[in-house]
């Protein structure tokens, strides 16, 4: 077919007749055809406007971040925090730094737990816990472990319109979890954020997870109390609990407590003190109190806080807040050991080549898993310099 070259920059006539001629389609040989003009594509970018070169943006130094930490700074806060939840290692070392220098301004907050089953009214309950506690004067940091991520990279915690009346607050900074990793991996990285968040002057720290299984330990190893948000309701209450949850708890609190769920709230209660009788005395010398009360409705938050207090001043006098907070540092220094050892032999491109290679013949069942898991090892311990 003969090739017509047509300049379409020159149409500027929108008149559909005149295109119908205009156009090299509608000659003799393509009788049959009436091809019309379209309407000429604008430019994507406005050619009159005159863009100034923008400064590219600096370097921010570990010691800018630890003074806009310093200063209360959200922005600056925020993206330490990010720095600290990215992968990359030059990220990583800036962001090691920055919380290094952040530690001597740390460890004057309250940190608190907060766990509870998909739709126990963690976030209804966050929500109002922490307006009241913005009211009485303080600043609070919401942060996250979202067991799920390690899966789905998706959230059980993080995405719905969540904590609505503390968004808005500015004394309130809100992080959703980490979002990338192991479960270790993103506590780890939670762990860090309370650093820069007490360092920002926040002296409230709610840690929220979901009480699924593995996570609430996590959660525990970084909080001075641990909130167990409960239901009422099916009558077997306790069965689904995990009992190492429940020894965990420094409080227990039935939440809905509202309408016609009291009397069951209330029922609900007693079965979980009765159960908690059943436990040794934890560590802390402090017997875990079990409270009802309405997040939605608002009732009964004084009582909770007020329990929350009394376990604060119990524990300060006892010492025993210092003496957790010993040893979650003693905790936080081995998971960050194995974390490190399990990401450099996971990591290193020899062994990755070997493990496919050998998962293949343990799944196939040529080869044992103790015989394979061993000759990896031995090759790493032989070859890879550590
Ligand atoms: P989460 O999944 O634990 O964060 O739970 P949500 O806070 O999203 O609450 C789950 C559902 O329970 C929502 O529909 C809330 O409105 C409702 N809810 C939360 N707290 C209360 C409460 O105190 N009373 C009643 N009746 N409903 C509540």
């Amino acid at each position: 077919m003969e090739q017509h070259d047509f300049d379409y920059s020159n149409m500027k006539d929108h008149d559909a007749n005149h295109n119908a001629i205009e156009h090299p389609e509608n000659s003799e040989e393509f009788a049959s055809l009436t091809v019309n003009k379209g309407v000429a594509q604008p430019p994507m970018t406005n050619p009159y406007l005159k863009l100034k070169a923008r400064p590219r943006r600096r370097n921010i130094t570990a010691a800018e971040y630890v003074e806009g930490i310093r200063k209360g700074n959200v922005t600056m806060l925020g993206q330490a925090v990010t720095l600290v939840e990215s992968q990359l290692p030059e990220h990583q070392a800036l962001a090691q730094e920055v919380i290094e220098k952040c530690l001597p301004f740390t460890g004057n907050s309250k940190r608190i737990g907060i766990t509870g089953v998909p739709g126990a009214g963690k976030s209804t309950s966050i929500d109002v816990f922490g307006l009241h506690v913005i009211n009485r004067g303080g600043k609070l940091a919401v942060l996250a472990i979202d067991p799920s991520s390690e899966l789905t990279k998706g959230s059980i915690l993080g995405d719905k319109t969540r904590m609505e009346k503390l968004s808005v607050q500015k004394d309130a900074f809100i992080r959703p979890s980490p979002s990338a990793g192991s479960l270790g991996g993103v506590a780890r990285k939670t762990r860090e954020t309370i650093v820069l968040c007490e360092a920002a002057g926040y002296d409230n720290i709610f840690v929220e997870t979901v009480g699924v299984g593995q996570s609430e330990t996590a959660v525990h190893s970084m909080v001075d109390f641990f909130l167990l948000i409960q239901l009422a309701g099916t009558g077997d209450e306790l069965q689904g609990i995990k009992r190492g949850i429940m020894e965990m708890a420094d409080g227990i609190v039935i939440n809905k407590c509202d309408g016609d769920n009291v009397e069951r709230a209330k029922l609900a209660a007693a079965q979980f003190r009765s159960a908690l009788h059943l436990f040794p005395m934890p560590p802390s010398g402090w017997s875990p109190k079990v409270l009802t009360y309405s997040g939605y409705y608002e009732l009964g938050i004084d009582e909770v806080w007020q329990m929350i207090d009394e376990y604060f001043e119990f524990v300060r006098k006892n010492g025993y807040f210092e003496e957790r907070r010993r040893q979650q540092e003693k905790y936080w220094m081995y998971e960050t050991i194995n974390e490190q050892l399990k990401r450099h032999f996971y990591t290193n491109p020899v062994i990755e080549e070997m493990l496919a290679a050998k998962k293949q013949m343990v799944l196939s069942a040529r080869q044992s898993s103790f015989v394979a898991a061993s000759d990896v090892l031995d090759y790493y311990f032989k070859n890879v310099k550590i």
